[in-house]
């Protein structure tokens, strides 16, 4: 156990978690790991990369970071979060959400 107080992020979208944006679990608990719009009520959001990016971009484009540097960002950023690892890994267990 460390007493450092890491910085965490969602391990779907990668923004930074705090505790009033964390997601809910099925049965209520709170998510270590998701923000509350990755991972509602025990469920993913987003099973698709490339749709989880055009709506990501929209939220993180301003005066000094363009949407293309913002693309550019989150496709290096998103592969190494543990969500899209696993899902690469186990497609097949993943693919038929929603
Ligand atoms: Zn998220």
């Amino acid at each position: 156990m460390s007493t450092n107080k890491r910085q965490r992020i969602c391990q779907c979208c990668g923004m930074p978690l705090e505790d009033g944006i964390l997601g809910r679990n099925v049965d209520g608990t709170l998510s270590e790991d998701y923000c509350q719009w990755c991972y509602v009520d025990g469920k993913y959001t987003y099973t698709d990369m490339d749709k989880m990016i055009d709506i990501c971009v929209v939220h993180i484009v301003n005066e000094s970071f363009t949407e293309d540097q913002a693309r550019a960002y989150l496709k290096q950023l998103l592969p190494t979060l543990d969500y899209w690892k696993n899902k690469k890994v186990g497609d097949h267990k993943y693919g038929k959400i929603g």
